[in-house]
């Protein structure tokens, strides 16, 4: 059961520790071919089939032998060669070598190879120009994964790093959730679209660009449902259809405390409230529920505290309803270029941009005015920096750099 908070704003932390206890993952999964497989979340952990190498191989060109009968000075005879995927399959007699390359199966009993660099040629055969070092320069069957070891958890995001991982084993195919469906729109009667011609008092509805590009970064389907004004009516009607065909409903607007604010008044009507207020800058008016069971986010309507609420409140809640496992953002310290003022009472997500500077150290800038309708600022930056008290300049401040996302 969802408990209303109308007193004050929550904390982020506590807003994302309510929304991440209270949503469970979609359970269906299906089955995507690897190479169709990116972005998706495994539905269950994927056991190695094989051993990593599958074989003892060369990590390098040169000669395979068995180090116990080197002797310094002495040639080896070759007694064979071997390429990758063309194993040597006869005998090496005592004192001899195999020439070897990259990725060829060193045969059983051969237990060194020396790198080409390291030897040369003489009328009895290999003469090494440098001491061998015993085992070397073999990658050896299972050294890196054991058949039936867990190589990636449920709930792993598949990424450009996993996929060849998964191909390496052989797995032509993988178990993932199936994707979300989210829908999404827009409130206010001062909202045009782009391409159109304003009125007096009209603005280009940009709020909704952000959040489906952001969508669609995250691997989920995206039900635009464009602009709706500021109607009881229409917004229930809208509502509905959304609950009816989404797992998740975005809004952005009437969230605040106006009178064209009608979105509290139809959540308490047709579902749930959670919260209301989440104690950030920018934001603030953010509010969480479920309509008809479907989990219900809405946005402030200023343009930035939409995108950074969507991005630090409703990204880990839909990674959570998608199935993906809860990682939390990295969060580093960096010296601030000039000083910082926080926001009273409340954690302000600024916007900055990091560079290094000549000792080598991270520093960070603000990208310029913040102000919660101003998309120059936001669009300029690669970071947050994440402001809970004043920050003088030189001193330390806490940056959380934009992930794939946004960037
Ligand atoms: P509201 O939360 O509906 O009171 O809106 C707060 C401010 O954000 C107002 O200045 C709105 O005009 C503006 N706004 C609301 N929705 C959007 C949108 N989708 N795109 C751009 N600005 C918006
Ligand atoms: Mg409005």
């Amino acid at each position: 059961e969802m408990s209303c908070c109308d007193a004050g704003a929550m904390s982020v932390q506590e807003a994302l520790n309510t929304m991440l206890a209270q949503i469970t993952p979609v359970s269906e999964c299906v089955t995507v071919s690897l190479a169709n497989s990116q972005g998706h979340i495994l539905a269950e952990d994927v056991l190695s089939p094989l051993n990593m190498p599958p074989f003892d191989n060369s990590a390098m060109d040169g000669y395979a032998f068995r180090f116990a009968e080197w002797v310094e000075g002495q040639a080896l005879a070759i007694a064979g060669t071997a390429l990758a995927g063309q194993p040597f399959s006869g005998e090496i007699p005592a004192g001899a070598c195999l020439r070897i390359m990259t990725g060829a199966q060193v045969p059983a009993g051969l237990d060194t190879v020396i790198m080409q660099e390291h030897t040369a040629q003489t009328s009895e055969g290999v003469l090494f120009t440098q001491s061998p070092k015993a085992k070397a320069n073999i990658r050896y069957l299972g050294e890196e994964i054991r058949t039936g070891d867990v190589v990636l958890k449920a709930g792993s995001r598949l990424h450009a790093r996993a996929l060849p991982l998964l191909a390496t084993l052989g797995l032509p195919e993988v178990n993932v959730r199936r994707r979300l469906k989210v829908a999404i729109f827009s409130t206010g009667d001062e909202l045009k679209l782009p391409g159109t011609s304003l009125q007096a008092g009209e603005i280009y509805d940009s709020n909704r660009y952000g959040i489906e590009a952001m969508l669609n970064r995250m691997g989920i389907e995206c039900l635009n449902l464009g602009i709706i004004p500021d109607d009881p009516a229409q917004l229930r009607d809208t509502f509905m259809q959304a609950a009816q065909s989404a797992d998740a409903i975005i809004t952005s607007g009437g969230v605040s405390v106006g009178e064209a604010d009608y979105t509290k008044d139809l959540l308490l009507e047709l579902g749930e409230v959670g919260f209301w207020s989440v104690a950030m800058k920018p934001g603030k008016p953010f509010a969480y529920g479920k309509i008809r069971e479907k989990y219900f986010f809405g946005l402030p309507g200023n343009p930035v505290s939409a995108f950074v609420t969507f991005y630090q409140l409703v990204q880990p809640a839909l990674r959570k309803l998608a199935g993906e496992a809860f990682v939390a953002p990295l969060r580093i310290p960096a010296i601030a270029e000039h000083n910082f003022r926080s926001a009273k009472n409340r954690v302000d997500f600024q916007r900055g941009v990091i560079s290094v500077n000549a000792d080598g150290l991270i520093t960070v800038r603000s990208t310029g005015a913040q102000g919660s309708g101003m998309f120059t600022s936001l669009c300029a930056a690669n970071c947050f920096v994440i402001v809970e008290q004043d920050v003088p300049a030189g001193a330390s401040v806490t940056i959380e750099l934009f992930n794939e996302i946004v960037s």
